[in-house]
């Protein structure tokens, strides 16, 4: 049996940055993943090369059950802290559009480095271990204990074949998104039964599906920018901070920028509503002396692709001159072109999803992110309920709140 200060489970961004903080300040960590090299979904993100942090960076670029939880680790770890990981770690990075930083060297060498970064800072790997009969100290206040008890006063897990204890345990397992590298959502479960509220994970940052017979269908390919909204419950509203950013049509429906950060907050049941021309109403290019005379799938087709304006502009209208229109006509004109209104069928799922909004609740948790229930428990990483948007804010939430639990454990076990 190894007995440790604090035992980790999970080698992503969340868990090797807590494991190295730690360690270098004279932490015993044991670091637990069931695949044979750390970061394994941490190398694929931003197409391979890392979108690592944002410069906007606010608690409106999350969801979460605690906004205001979340804002304080932004403020204590600001998009400047990951840019100097990036430098010690020796990794070159752009600005993008959208305030997104991109790494210029595969997003592999950043688990790598950090691996590295443990490995001289004293942390034990337990890699192709999957974690397993782990059990908390009998002094946990959860429900779950009191019918279950175990003795003694640490956290005790199997990592493969070793038996493991610690006076901490650290769940940094991630959410279920991307299968094919092993994601699940154990270690949630586990945090349910032992007394956390846990919101069901569900796929987003990930495309979505329309019905084969929608109006839009046969566009794929087309690329443009949209402001995209949701109608729920028969209201409307608009939650992506940035406004407007390119919405691509696939074979099965609709992905790009727009369409994945609005997936974070769609709901089966929710209509999208797209807007096709934030910047012009219609009804403004309608007015224009110049544009009288010409037909209004013509003047549509101007501000954007052809097949798209023929797509868009009701039947009836569409050969009619545009000073012709009247005003319900314009209004229905107007209608279709910025309130687009369609029911997705759903999305593509876990396969293909970023991410997967739902886990913890942070409500369950200290705004150190120690479980309220289990003492000496901790979560950080996207095991929380807590999902960025697309530009980057995963990973700086993993790291952020990586950071805040090995600073929480630090001060308690020094
Ligand atoms: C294709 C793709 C691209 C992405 N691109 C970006 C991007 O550019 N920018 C961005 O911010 N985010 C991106 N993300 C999301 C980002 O990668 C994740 O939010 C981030 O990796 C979460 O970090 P984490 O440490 O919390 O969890 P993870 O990185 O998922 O790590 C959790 C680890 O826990 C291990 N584990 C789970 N259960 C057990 C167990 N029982 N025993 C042992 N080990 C266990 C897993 O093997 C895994 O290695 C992308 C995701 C995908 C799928």
């Amino acid at each position: 049996m190894f007995q440790y200060d604090v035992a980790i489970i999970g080698a992503g961004p969340a868990g090797l940055f807590c494991a190295r903080n730690a360690a270098r300040r004279g932490l015993s960590v044991a670091l637990v993943d069931s695949h044979n090299r750390p970061g394994a979904k941490l190398s694929l993100a931003g197409g391979g090369r890392g979108n690592y942090t944002n410069r906007t960076l606010t608690e409106k670029h999350y969801v979460t059950d605690n906004p205001a939880l979340v804002r304080g680790v932004l403020r204590s770890f600001p998009c400047e802290k990951v840019l100097n990981i990036l430098r010690e770690l020796g990794l070159p990075f752009e600005e993008r559009d959208f305030g997104q930083i991109f790494g210029l060297r595969p997003a592999a060498l950043m688990a790598e480095r950090l691996a590295v970064q443990c490995d001289d800072a004293g942390v034990d790997f337990y890699l192709g271990c999957t974690a397993g009969s782990i059990t908390a100290p009998a002094s946990s206040s959860s429900p779950a204990f009191g019918r279950k008890r175990e003795e003694g006063r640490l956290f005790s897990l199997l990592a493969g074949r070793e038996k493991i204890s610690a006076r901490n345990l650290v769940i940094a397992s991630g959410s279920p998104a991307c299968p094919a590298v092993g994601a699940n959502d154990n270690l949630a479960r586990l945090a349910a039964a032992w007394g956390h509220d846990v919101e069901p994970f569900r796929p987003v940052l990930v495309p979505l599906v329309m019905p084969g017979n929608w109006p839009l269908a046969g566009l794929e390919g087309i690329s443009l920018n949209v402001r995209a909204g949701l109608r729920h419950d028969g209201e409307l509203f608009w939650p992506d901070p940035e406004g407007i950013r390119p919405l691509l049509f696939t074979h099965r429906g609709v992905s790009g920028p727009a369409v994945l950060v609005l997936s974070c907050w769609w709901k089966s049941g929710d209509e999208l509503v797209l807007d096709f021309l934030p910047e012009l109403p219609v009804v403004e290019l309608l007015d224009e002396k110049e544009h009288g005379r010409l037909l209004v799938r013509n003047l549509l087709s101007r501000f954007m692709p052809a097949r798209l304006a023929e797509a868009l502009c009701p039947a009836d209208l569409a050969r009619r001159k545009c000073a012709e229109l009247g005003k319900k006509d314009r209004l229905r004109l107007a209608e279709s072109v910025h309130r687009f209104s369609c029911l997705p069928s759903g999305t593509e799922g876990l396969k293909k999803a970023e991410a997967a909004a739902g886990g913890v609740r942070l409500s369950s948790l200290s705004r150190s992110l120690e479980s309220l229930a289990v003492p000496g428990l901790f979560f950080c990483g996207e095991v929380l309920n807590v999902t960025g948007l697309l530009g980057g804010y995963n990973i700086h939430w993993a790291l952020a709140s990586g950071a805040l639990v090995a600073s929480e454990l630090t001060k308690r076990l020094t």
